[in-house]
This record gives structure tokens, C-alpha cells and sequence, in this order.
């Protein structure tokens, strides 16, 4: 088998006993990139040089590489983790210029575990999209169908992931961005729960949604990935305060006997057929595992997509006022007075979706119109969250579709942007709730486009929705099919 195609455990396990060197990995990878890359477009940056730097110590013998549980390892991260002295450029033409001061927390914490950074990926402008189109640096493809998308806006993490470049990644989920590209790619994606994961130095689009997580090849790796960036941080005021699981340990554990809930209003009209028989039957697979299946209610499901619609661009018209050309963003120099500078700086550095998100979230929360949108929202949000929490009642977990359809062709939907939004219907009511949720492999349609299987479990129990999504990849098995691209 091919280096690039193996799991991050399988990999640690040849590095460690010396079968191969870390040089000849990234070599491998780098490569790799150099020869797919063009088409998929899923880097924004490859740091050839100071990978290649950083796997020289290991194979000297100045690294550790027995002990951290990703020595050697090569991971890219999407572009909107801060990365010191390395452009962090959101998607963004505003930030193209942009080196951070420091590392986000995640990202010291993976260097600190020895993993070896090949780059950054590509992603919808300021993670606002579902298909990675919105980027200033072009669209990313979908590696199982190049006039497809990969999803979004973790779509450049989840691409590299899905076509070998790189051993597996860190997204961003603020309303699916983890998850749905996770689908479209055929790879693993999990949103932990708000606040597990330390927000600091990670560019904020919507602050009480935006979480980071792992996006992998299987779902023991995304226990890996998790175990080694969750846990508190005081630069972060809502990480949370609890004692992390040892999850790559937890997963083990066998699943006979969960209550799996079956939420009813996710299994809607309009759904691409392919997507319901293949999610169908991984309910099956997950019965056989000795689950017991109980159908629930979820009522106020419908109303997720107006709810986040409007308080994630409320949240991002604030968050972004900061790229103003002086305090950040590159600044429209020729402009002869501030508020020209300001205007032109804005004008020119922002794409058409993050000014779009900019202008609706200024309205909802301007005077006059705060209490029908914004203070609506909200109250729409803890009837969301209070569903999670009833239905969590009387079952473990929750097994749904992760998005209606499989990718849709790039341009698709760039036109219509409420049909964008539509297709986070699955999505988004979980990131409201601030619940974990992974996406795992679960079949392809007819067509050869893979399909997610969506679990969600209540607050802070990723242990348990990563063990359901193990025992169920093992019985399934469709986490280890590859691309033709890849052939
Ligand atoms: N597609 C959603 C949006 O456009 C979610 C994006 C995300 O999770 N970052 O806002």
C-alpha cells in the first residue's frame, strides 16, 4: 500500500519501528501534492522546506519519535488556524498579506505532540460556505468527481484528506464545516462540543459557534486527533474546564444495548434517494450491532436554518469589523481620506458572500430590528437546544443524513444563495445546540459519490459518538475505499 494511504496509527506503527523515515513520508506526500494538487486545489500553502527540516531531526535522531503520539506524522491544518510567521489568510483576499504573532493553541498543541505541518488548506472566505467556492484563491475540487465540490468550508482539509495529501487534518464546524465536507469526501469529520477544544488563535467567523476538530481517514485517528487538541485553556474563556477521556481508549468499547434515536424530521421530502437507502441501512447496520433503534421528535428542527442564518452573520458583521485596513487586512493605500481608506479597504478585500453576511447581520441587529431577528434567533436557538436535550432523554444518540444530497457540481448553487444555506439543513441544528457530531463514511450513491452518516450525542460525549462511529465504520467498512484520482 502506498505510505500516503495509510492511517495515522497505521503510519505511527511503521515510523516506530523504523520500516520507513519520516523523510521519506513527507517526501512521499509532498510529492504527491506536486502532482495532484493542481487539480484539487486543497493547499493554499505548502511548508516543503520546514517539513522537510522538521523530519531531518526526527530521522537524526534529535526528535523523540517513540513517545509523542504524532511524531512524525504529516497533517495540514485549514488556513484559518493561526500559524506563527506563516500566512494565515482565511480564504481571504483581506488577509493575504496577514502573518500571525503566534500559534493557535491546537497548532502547539499538535507540535507539541511532534506532528509534522505540510500546510494549509483552502476554505470558503472566513469559513462562510458549504463548498469551499468562495475562497479568493479558487475553488477546491472533489477528489471523487473533479465538477464537484468537496463541501464546506472545511472543503480544502477534507479534499487533502480524502486524496492522500496529507495524513489527516484540522477544520472548523461552526454550522457543518467539519461534517459536510466530511460526507462529500468519504472522510471522517467531528465537531466536538462547544468548548472541548480551546478557540484561541482560530480567526473567528461565529464565536459561540465555531469550533475546530479532527477530519481523518478513520475514525480512530479522529479519536487521536481529538485526544491531542481537546481540554481547557485559559486564553479561552469558554473552553471548558473538564477532564479529557482517554478516547482512543473509549472507543473500544462495544455498543450492544445504546439507545439509538432516529430524529423523524430528518428524514424529509427532497432528499436524494441514494442518501436515505444508504442512511437506511447504516440504522441497520447500527441495529445489528446490537443497538436498540427508537424513533424520536425533534420538532423544532425546521427552524435551524433561520436561526443560524441569522445569529452566525450577526455574530461575523461584528467579528470582521477588525479588518479595516488599520487594526488589520491590507489597506487600500491610495485612498485619500479615512473614511475613503476604510471604504476601499473593505470594498476590495472582501469577497461577495462575506459582504453579504456582513450586510444581513448588521441589519438583524441594528435598532428596530434586534428584537424580531436577532432576540428571536436566540429564543428559536434554546427551543433548538432544549429538543437535543429531551430527546437525549430517551436515547444515547441520534443516527441522521449529514447533508440531504451527495456534492453538487461546482457553480451549482453559487447563484442562489438560499439554496446554499438550504443544504445545511442537517447540520446546523446541532451546532446551535453546541452538541458533538461526526460524519462517517456510510456508502456511495449510484453515481460513485460517497455519503455520511451523521451522530450526534449530548454535550461533551464525543467518547460515545466516536465508539458508535467505529463499531459501525468496522461493520461497514467504507472508510478505507479510495478515489480514482488516487489509483
Ligand atoms: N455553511 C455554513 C455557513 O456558511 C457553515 C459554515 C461553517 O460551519 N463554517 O455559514
Amino acid at each position: 500500500m502506498d505510505l500516503t494511504a495509510l492511517t495515522i496509527h497505521e503510519l505511527r506503527r511503521r515510523l516506530v519501528r523504523r520500516e520507513v523515515s519520516v523523510t521519506e513520508v513527507v517526501r512521499r506526500y509532498l510529492e504527491r501534492i506536486e502532482a495532484l494538487d493542481p487539480r484539487v486545489n486543497s493547499y493554499v500553502k505548502v511548508m516543503a522546506d520546514e517539513a522537510l527540516e522538521e523530519a531531518a531531526r526526527y530521522d537524526r535522531g534529535e526528535k523523540d519519535l517513540e513517545g509523542p503520539p504524532l511524531a512524525g506524522v504529516p497533517l495540514s491544518v485549514k488556513d484559518v488556524l493561526c500559524t506563527r510567521g506563516i500566512r494565515t489568510s482565511c480564504g481571504s483576499k483581506i488577509l493575504e498579506n496577514y502573518l500571525p504573532p503566534s500559534d493557535a493553541t491546537v497548532i502547539e498543541k499538535l507540535k507539541a505532540s511532534g506532528a509534522v505541518l505540510l500546510g494549509k488548506t483552502n476554505m470558503d472566505e472566513f469559513a462562510m460556505g458549504s463548498s469551499t467556492e468562495s475562497s479568493a484563491f479558487g475553488p477546491t475540487r472533489n477528489p471523487w468527481d473533479l465538477d464537484r465540490v468537496p463541501g464546506g468550508s472545511s472543503g480544502g482539509s477534507a479534499a487533502a484528506v480524502a486524496a492522500d495529501l496529507c495524513a489527516g487534518s484540522l477544520g472548523t464546524d461552526t454550522g457543518g464545516s467539519i461534517r459536510q465536507p466530511g460526507s462529500f469526501c468519504g472522510v471522517v469529520g467531528l465537531k466536538p462540543t462547544y468548548g472541548r477544544v480551546s478557540r484561541f488563535g482560530l480567526v473567528a467567523f461565529a464565536s459561540s459557534l465555531d469550533q475546530i476538530g479532527p477530519i481523518t481517514k478513520d475514525v480512530r485517528d479522529a479519536a487521536l486527533l481529538l485526544h491531542v487538541v481537546a481540554g481547557y485553556d485559559r486564553r479561552d474563556s469558554t473552553s471548558v474546564d473538564l477532564p479529557v477521556p482517554d478516547y482512543p481508549e473509549c472507543i473500544r468499547e462495544p455498543v450492544d444495548g445504546l439507545r439509538l434515536g432516529i430524529p423523524r424530521e430528518y428524514f424529509v421530502e427532497g432528499m436524494h434517494p441514494d442518501v436515505l437507502s444508504r442512511v437506511r441501512q447504516a440504522i441497520e447496520t447500527c441495529r445489528e450491532l446490537g443497538g436498540e433503534v427508537v424513533e424520536v421528535s425533534l420538532p423544532h428542527t425546521a427552524y435551524g436554518v433561520a436561526a443560524y442564518y441569522i445569529i452566525a452573520p450577526a455574530e461575523a458583521s461584528s467579528n470582521l469589523a477588525r479588518y479595516d485596513g488599520v487594526k488589520y487586512g491590507t489597506r487600500a493605500s491610495d485612498a485619500r481620506e479615512l473614511a475613503a481608506m476604510y471604504r476601499e479597504t473593505r470594498s476590495r478585500g472582501f469577497g461577495p458572500e462575506v459582504k453579504r453576511r456582513i450586510m444581513l447581520g448588521t441589519y438583524v441587529l441594528s435598532a428596530g430590528y434586534y428584537d424580531a431577528y436577532y432576540r428571536k434567533a436566540s429564543q428559536v436557538r434554546t427551543l433548538i437546544r432544549q429538543d437535543f436535550l429531551d430527546a437525549f432523554q430517551t436515547c444515547d444518540a441520534l443516527l441522521t443524513p449529514v447533508v440531504p444530497t451527495p456534492a453538487f457540481r461546482v457553480g451549482e448553487k453559487t447563484g442562489d444563495p438560499l439554496q446554499m444555506y438550504l443544504s445545511d439543513v442537517f447540520t446546523l441544528p446541532a451546532s446551535l445546540a453546541g452538541i458533538p457530531g461526526i460524519s462517517v463514511p456510510c456508502g456511495f450513491t449510484s453515481e460513485g459519490l460517497p455519503v455520511g452518516l451523521q451522530i450526534l450525542g449530548p454535550h461533551f460525549r464525543e467518547d460515545l459518538v466516536l465508539r458508535i462511529a467505529r463499531h459501525f465504520e468496522e461493520a461497514a467498512g467504507f472508510s478505507r475505499r479510495k478515489p480514482d484520482l488516487c489509483a
